[in-house]
């Protein structure tokens, strides 16, 4: 056992110990975060330390006592360690977050993204509007036009994009660089390269038990550790609302540009608004907003309004931004989202709708130095699809 600290007292030794243990959660050393609540040394060698967790079920707390157990043994006078385990009160805790979540801003963030290539986060204030669906088919239409495209599924909880874009796999590991290599699609002569939660857990549900501060350690990696190459744009499907990981990425990604999904409805708008002032308290420019599940077109080409009406348009001119497109509710989307091909490659109301809001966001989002575009061939219309 090696002991070079003799001089000083066994508690400062134990403490000065675990400040080398960090939450993998909240990614800070157990001091700095308040979580060591007691520390107690008899003669005899008996060592207790007391931590208090955020949440009693704390699925991280094996490994924390694995990392101070080990730690101790540095230590010569301690023969027996004993931790305990209690839990923050909600004061502490909320202390806690906010330590945890100044020390996270302090951390330096360097990106894989090129700086010649426009990240759009596609956001909405709540689930289920379409959020996703807008994400796969605006990227999908970028890449038929012949571009280069990420695409990040940082919805976590609720990924949806394999499925969506149709594409499976596991991600793997560039020996050389050491970084994760996306998972390509070509379409026509464009390209899709995209990243998901979705091609590492073996089904939703995994994820199901990880909060707020450790997705946005997740969602890190996918922008520190991805081989992203060139790209012309990177498309972000942010999870719904307004949480940890919306913020830390408008954080790692402040030049990035938003579109803001809504539906017709006023409730959604409403939710909406805060997604939008999120972006604007961390200066992301907010490009413009996207109507989905408007007005139901029937064969005979009468509208009707399922979801109410006017709801896109009413952000919009709130927020100041253009409405880019609306786009109907057509089976067509959710057919495509099933089969793995979006609906902007096929034909029919929707399909339309949704190619003229990529045109609309090529004009609001351009690309940077669209002038250096050989690389990228003209942009096209017709398009085949394959795996690779
Ligand atoms: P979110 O990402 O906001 O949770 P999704 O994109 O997953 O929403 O869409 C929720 C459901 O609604 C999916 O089943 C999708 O296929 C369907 N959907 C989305 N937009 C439309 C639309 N315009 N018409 C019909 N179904 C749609």
């Amino acid at each position: 056992m090696d002991d070079n600290n003799s001089d000083l007292g066994i508690k400062e030794k134990v403490m000065n110990q675990l400040r080398g243990v960090i939450d993998p959660e909240l990614g800070s050393d157990i001091v700095d975060l308040g979580m060591v609540k007691e520390v107690d040394f008899r003669d005899s060698g008996e060592l207790q330390i007391t931590i208090a967790l955020t949440t009693a079920g704390c699925p991280l707390k094996a490994q924390i006592q694995k990392d101070i157990r080990g730690r101790m043994k540095s230590i010569s006078e301690v023969k027996h360690v004993k931790v305990n385990w209690t839990e923050l009160s909600d004061e502490e805790r909320a202390q806690t977050m906010d330590r945890a979540r100044f020390n996270l801003s302090k951390e330096d963030v360097v990106t894989q993204i090129p700086p010649t290539t426009k990240s759009i986060m596609i956001a909405s204030g709540k689930g289920g509007v379409g959020k996703s669906s807008v994400t796969a088919n605006i990227a999908t239409g970028l890449a038929a036009r012949g571009l280069t495209v990420g695409v990040l599924d940082a919805d976590i909880w609720g990924f949806s994009i394999p499925q969506m874009l149709g594409v499976e796999g596991r991600l793997a590991g560039n020996e050389e660089t050491k970084r994760i290599v996306p998972l390509v699609k070509n379409i026509g002569s464009g390209t899709l390269k995209i990243i998901s939660m979705g091609f590492l857990v073996d089904e939703n549900k995994s994820s199901l038990n990880w909060r707020g501060l450790i997705l946005n350690r997740a969602v890190r990696h996918f922008l520190e550790d991805v081989e992203w190459g060139e790209m012309d744009y990177l498309i972000i499907d942010m999870p719904p609302g307004t949480g940890d990981v919306q913020m830390g990425l408008a954080k790692m990604l402040p030049r990035s540009d938003m579109i803001v999904v809504t539906t017709p409805s006023k409730t959604v708008q409403t939710v909406a608004t805060r997604v939008a002032s999120m972006a604007q308290s961390y200066y992301l420019r907010i490009a413009g907003v996207v109507e989905n599940m408007s007005a139901f077109i029937n064969e005979d080409g009468k509208e009707y309004n399922i979801f109410g009406s006017g709801g896109g348009e009413e952000l919009a001119q709130e927020l100041g931004v253009p409405l880019l497109g609306s786009i109907p509710i057509d089976p067509f989307v959710s057919n495509g989202s099933d089969t793995g091909v979006p609906v902007i490659l096929g034909d029919g109301h929707a399909a339309r709708a949704l190619n003229s809001i990529v045109d609309e966001v090529i004009s609001a989002v351009p690309r940077i130095n669209p002038l250096d575009c050989t690389a990228h061939g003209s942009l096209e219309t017709s398009v085949s699809i394959t795996n690779s």
